[in-house]
């Protein structure tokens, strides 16, 4: 018998609730939605973990996070070391609070869960983190080793690389394609999930550890592979995600007013068209039509639904199918999107260039597809117009294929992902790593985390072995 099952008879079984901004308020602003624990709230619900001998929550976490020691400090009320405690194996501590899909990982693994919430991890990861953003903590004493490594993209994944790779004295650059680094935490996730001054934060902090950052450098443009070792990077990780766009290939897309998911997020939150202010605005119209059903669609449809449209979400599956997690989907119907399931666009429609409406047609759903979920099928004659003046398509992306294909020996699959190996992430390429969504297509943060925490270790003995 599991004797961690047996103790929480005694347990609260409703997790402490957090406060959030009023939907009909957060509608019309970018302003965090969630407000976070007080340190009476955040102590209440660490009370509930009942420190299991064998925490399962730990082997939940992608980056192994020791849950039970940390919320032990927090029970103690000692918050600073219950926030060492997470940054001892979580660079990103605030963003994972805040963004990480726990409910499929620490929390749904989490003993509590069998009879009642699990216990709030990712809020009490984001208390702690929030808690001691402006607190100062003396760095780490770092023997440097003189070994210079360089990380392409300054996503989760290559934030994590470098992090680590610095922490062990290695002489670390980061070489990113944007302005300013955080990868999707910084263009694609938006403001009221994740405020930018937190990622700005956290990044000061690979700062510190003397991490270098060339912005506005594209790697297979600006360097290749090549020139990077013969400016003396002993080793080179990609961490270029996966941010090419997918297309439906419908008529009309091509007219104005249609974008990528992708494009009107950049737009939004790393451009700040949505301020009054801003010097690189974006056309406000009265209606909006998102595709797709997973985070992305979400993101996109809350966030226009802000710039003042009336925001509809087509989705061709039914909405138990749908990828997003429950928490957005329950954010976004509460902010009155409308959703639209078992409908698929068929074509966009223009009048003198611009987007007009958007037909679709109904679905049902039929026998089971490849990945096992029941597949849409149209019911003939259901054809219906969706007035609107802009259409987002967020149905998915695939990496960038500027970096593969300007150099030659970097082995591809067939859908342009780079190919690693499962245990180094080493690539076709001795000196090469790759990973995040660059290695494995889009998937999470805290993945993309723990393929950059892993490739470092073996991007040290690769560099050291190289040295001895
Ligand atoms: P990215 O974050 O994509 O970073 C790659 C970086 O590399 C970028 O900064 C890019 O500019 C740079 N780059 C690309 N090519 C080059 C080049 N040639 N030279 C130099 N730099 C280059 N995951 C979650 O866990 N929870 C969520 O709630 C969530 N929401 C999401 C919402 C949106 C809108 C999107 C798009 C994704 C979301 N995800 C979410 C997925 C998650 O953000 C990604 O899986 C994760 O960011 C992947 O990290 P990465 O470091 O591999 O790539
Ligand atoms: Fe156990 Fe849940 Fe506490 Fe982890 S968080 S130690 S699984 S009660």
């Amino acid at each position: 018998m599991n004797t961690d099952v047996g103790v929480f008879i005694m347990i609260e079984k409703q997790r402490t609730k957090m406060p959030e901004q009023d939907p009909k308020v957060r509608a019309t602003n970018f302003d965090e939605v969630a407000l976070g624990y007080t340190l009476e709230m955040a102590k209440k619900e660490a009370e509930r973990c009942i420190q299991c001998k064998n925490p399962r929550c730990v082997k939940g976490c992608p980056v192994n996070v020791n849950i039970p020691d940390f919320i032990a400090k927090l029970v103690e009320g000692d918050v600073e070391n219950a926030y060492l405690s997470i940054t001892d194996t979580n660079s990103l501590p605030a963003v994972c609070g805040r963004v990480c899909p726990q409910e499929e990982q620490c929390e749904k693994v989490c003993v509590l869960a069998i009879k009642g919430e699990s216990v709030a991890i990712g809020r009490l990861e984001r208390f702690c983190a929030d808690a001691m953003m402006d607190k100062d903590i003396p760095p780490e004493k770092i023997e440097k080793k003189n070994i210079k490594a360089a990380v392409i993209g300054a996503g989760p994944a290559g934030l994590t690389c470098a992090g680590d790779l610095a922490k062990m004295g290695f002489d670390v650059t980061i070489f990113e394609a944007f302005h300013k680094p955080g990868g999707v935490l910084m263009y694609g996730i938006p403001e009221f999930r994740l405020p930018k001054s937190l990622v700005e934060k956290e990044i000061d902090g690979l700062k510190e550890l003397g991490v270098k950052f060339e912005l506005n450098t594209v790697a297979g443009r600006t360097y290749s592979l090549k020139d990077m070792f013969e400016l003396g990077y002993e080793s080179v990780f990609i961490g270029s995600g996966a941010g090419l766009p997918r297309f439906m290939k419908i008529p009309g897309e091509s007219l104005n007013g249609v974008y990528s998911a992708n494009e009107y997020l950049t737009r939004i939150n790393l451009m700040k068209a949505y301020k009054e202010d801003s010097t690189t605005p974006i056309r406000r119209t009265e209606n909006a039509v998102v595709i797709g059903g997973g985070n992305v669609a979400m993101d996109a449809a809350r966030c226009i639904l802000r710039m003042g449209s009336k925001t509809a979400l087509v989705y061709r599956r039914a909405m138990e199918q749908m990828p997003a997690r429950n928490e957005e989907i329950h954010h976004a119907m509460e902010e009155d999107i409308q959703f639209e399931m078992l409908t698929n666009p068929i074509e966009i429609i223009g009048e003198d260039g611009w987007v007009k409406g958007i037909k679709c047609i109904r679905m049902e759903l039929g026998e089971a597809d490849a990945s096992g979920r029941a597949r849409p099928v149209p019911i003939e004659g259901s054809e219906f117009v969706i007035p609107t003046e802009t259409v987002i398509m967020a149905i998915g992306t695939s990496p960038n294929p500027l970096i593969s294909s300007t150099t030659s020996d970097l082995e591809v699959n067939k859908w342009g992902i780079i190919c690693t190996d499962e245990e180094t992430q080493a690539t076709s390429i001795p000196g090469v790593y790759c990973g995040g969504d660059a290695a494995t297509g889009a998937a999470t943060v805290i993945k993309a985390m723990g393929a950059g925490k892993n490739a470092a270790m073996h991007m040290a003995e690769y560099m050291l072995d190289k040295n001895k």
